[in-house]
């Protein structure tokens, strides 16, 4: 390590705020003296917030230009600030809102890039070639698992143009109240997931066959056609006489399947059939100094290149609600977030919870002390493109530039319904680390801090640390990312695809079980 990375190092968001966090790795001791002459009363953490002036009880604690809480004491300039030092002010009221009023930023188009993709008859693209086993209901999953294990070992071997078997094993299906109005939203996330670009459109499903969630109410046939569209395998059919009968007929099905995908090539395709997912998870400080503000980059690129970005996180840009109102692209979107923001609202007060229920253990030990100041780190990742959209809960998108997924800020959840709404790549910010993954498209993880991505050097695809250090810059960094995500696009490995960790499908179920 270089002299200069040694040297003690605050980082200050924004010209007003009152407090910076510390750099350096492994903190920073009591008394040490910062070159603007600011001395630590005690040690503070690595990505805690330390006092830049004195600022009396009740004064509002400032970072990111936003007020993330109130002394409840008199806190001596120098002094660290953690979650026991503030109150969390009340989220920002869902009326009178700004509409649509910020002037959008002028971004000029971004023409030339392209990326080996898999072009699908309806027009999207895939990244990944996959056959995926869709699913009715839980009860099948543990005969799915077992087909697709010698699908793999047995079959896709012979198949080099397919890039892995994957089987949709879910927990609904049945045991639900399946005509409740939230009912809509796990049956549509499963259907769309179906038909996800990267698994060319759920053509092949197992069903139990007494199960509530029938096949042709997941894959209801289109207007013009009789024609199901999909290959069906129903266990309970007079014709299975024993498990080996069962995996025979998953198997032949899939073979048939194999070979078809097996044809298919990739071709050049420019970055606007990309479909980004965002999302940040296992969050620290660093998470919205360096690796989400690098994602923000890296979105605008891809929206100025023409491409779909999503970012999703209800919990986590509720207390931001006021700007992305502000700078949604019509005031229809910034209604649509709004009507987002009070379902989810009326959602966590009927299980007596509210937004403060986001934040982790992890979380506050990494220097993010309550969900306001977690918030403004995760907005940054949506860069600062107009709004152009809302994707409700389980809904596929349909249109261009950046959009809005209504989604839980659980990873897993968040991840399951973005799979939902036709992303062909997902890009994972994480300060604490996680080794998340997706089986059903690639996942590139960034890294927030440089600690991160030196211990978990073959899990972090990108280490965006450098940034806090002065290494490089958030624009070259969000470069950097916008010319991997183009890589892993046209095939290139991230390390969760090499080392094939993935995280299961986990549906989104506000409605009643039975
Ligand atoms: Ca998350």
């Amino acid at each position: 390590m270089t002299d200069s990375l040694c040297a003690p190092l605050y980082i200050k968001m924004h010209g007003a705020d009152n407090v910076a966090i510390v750099a350096n790795d492994g903190g920073l001791p009591g008394l040490t003296r910062f070159p603007c002459g600011l001395e630590l009363t005690e040690r503070v953490p690595q990505g805690h917030k330390v006092a830049l002036a004195d600022i009396p009880a009740g004064g509002a604690i400032t970072r990111y230009n936003v007020t993330i809480g109130y002394a409840l004491d008199d806190i001596p300039s120098g002094s660290w600030i953690n979650e026991f030092k503030l109150q969390m002010p009340a989220p920002p009221r869902l009326d009178r809102l700004p509409m649509a009023t910020r002037q959008a930023p002028k971004m000029h188009p971004l023409d030339g890039y392209t990326f080996q993709g898999f072009r699908n008859p309806d027009g999207s693209v895939g990244t990944r070639n996959i056959l995926a086993i869709t699913t009715t209901v839980q009860c099948v999953s543990g005969v799915v698992e077992h087909a697709v294990k010698r699908i793999k070992s047995e079959l896709l071997p012979r198949y080099p143009n397919v890039d892995d078997v994957v089987g949709l094993e879910h927990t609904y299906g049945c045991g639900v109240a399946i005509d409740a109005p939230d009912a809509a939203i796990p049956i549509r996330t499963l259907r769309n997931i179906s038909r996800n670009p990267n698994l060319v459109g759920g053509t092949m499903i197992v069903s139990l066959g007494c199960e509530k969630l029938q096949p042709d109410r997941l894959l209801p046939a289109t207007a013009n056609g009789s024609d199901r569209g999909y290959d069906l395998v129903t266990l309970q059919d007079d014709a299975y006489v024993g498990f080996d009968s069962m995996i025979v007929s998953i198997m032949t099905t899939a073979e048939r399947h194999l070979s078809q995908l097996d044809q298919r090539r990739r071709e050049t395709c420019p970055a606007s059939d990309l479909v980004v997912g965002v999302q940040c998870g296992g969050s620290d400080a660093f998470s919205g100094v360096t690796a989400n503000p690098a994602i923000g980059y890296a979105s605008d690129l891809l929206v100025r290149a023409g491409a779909t970005v999503m970012f999703a996180e209800t919990t986590e840009v509720r207390d931001g609600i006021d700007q992305l109102t502000a700078r949604a692209a019509s005031e229809e979107v910034a209604l649509d977030l709004i009507r987002q923001m009070e379902w989810y609202d009326r959602y966590l007060a009927r299980g007596e919870a509210d937004r403060s229920a986001n934040t982790t253990p992890g979380n506050k030990k990494g220097g993010l002390s309550n969900i306001v100041e977690k918030a403004m780190g995760s907005i940054v990742k949506s860069g600062s493109a107009p709004i152009s959209g809302v994707v409700p809960p389980g809904e596929r998108a349909v249109t261009k530039g950046l959009l809005y997924a209504a989604t839980p800020a659980s990873d897993f959840i968040c991840g399951t319904l973005q799979l939902a709404a036709g992303i062909n790549l997902h890009v994972f910010s994480t300060g604490r680390g996680t080794p998340y993954g997706l089986a059903e498209v690639p996942v590139i993880k960034v890294a927030t801090r440089n600690d991160l991505a030196r211990r978990w050097h073959d899990l972090m695809d990108l280490n965006a640390g450098r940034i806090a250090t002065g290494e490089t810059t958030i624009e070259e960094m969000g470069w950097e990312l916008f010319r991997l995500m183009l890589d892993v696009a046209s095939g290139r490995k991230t390390w969760a695809e090499r080392w094939q960790l993935h995280n299961s499908l986990t549906l989104f179920n506000p409605g009643p079980v039975t």
